[in-house]
């Protein structure tokens, strides 16, 4: 896998994109770089994700992704969440995205998204 583009570069201070006591909309969406159509994915699978990424990937590849997304060693992301990092597919040309968020629990049950990063990636080898 190789990373070819960052479409959103991480933050600090970017607002939250989700919170499951009062945003309307659950699902994420951005124009796909290649073709325009537009790609999306719920917060449900950000958060689905946060505990489990690094289980579902091999280790160099975690390892790579930690240092393409500058996550710190202490594992959190910027704005203070978990770390939770998915792939999603463009529908219409099949171009793969990289999806790094970061996840609170804020009270129980109850989450705060932040999308921090998306990167374009290969196809599988
Ligand atoms: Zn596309």
């Amino acid at each position: 896998m190789k990373f070819l583009r960052k479409l959103l570069v991480p933050s600090y201070s970017r607002r939250a994109d989700y919170d499951s006591l009062d945003s309307t909309s659950s699902h994420y969406s951005f124009p796909c770089p290649t073709c325009s159509a537009t790609v999306a994915f719920s917060f449900a699978d950000a958060i689905r994700h946060c505990y489990i990424w690094e289980g579902e990937i091999d280790q160099i590849n975690v390892n790579a992704i930690k240092d393409y997304f500058e996550m710190n060693i202490v594992g959190k992301s910027p704005d203070g969440g978990w770390p939770s990092v998915f792939i999603v597919e463009c529908n219409s040309c099949r171009a793969r995205f990289m999806i790094y968020s970061g996840v609170s629990e804020t009270s129980n049950s109850v989450y705060r998204v932040v999308i921090q990063s998306i990167a374009e990636i290969s196809q599988p080898e």
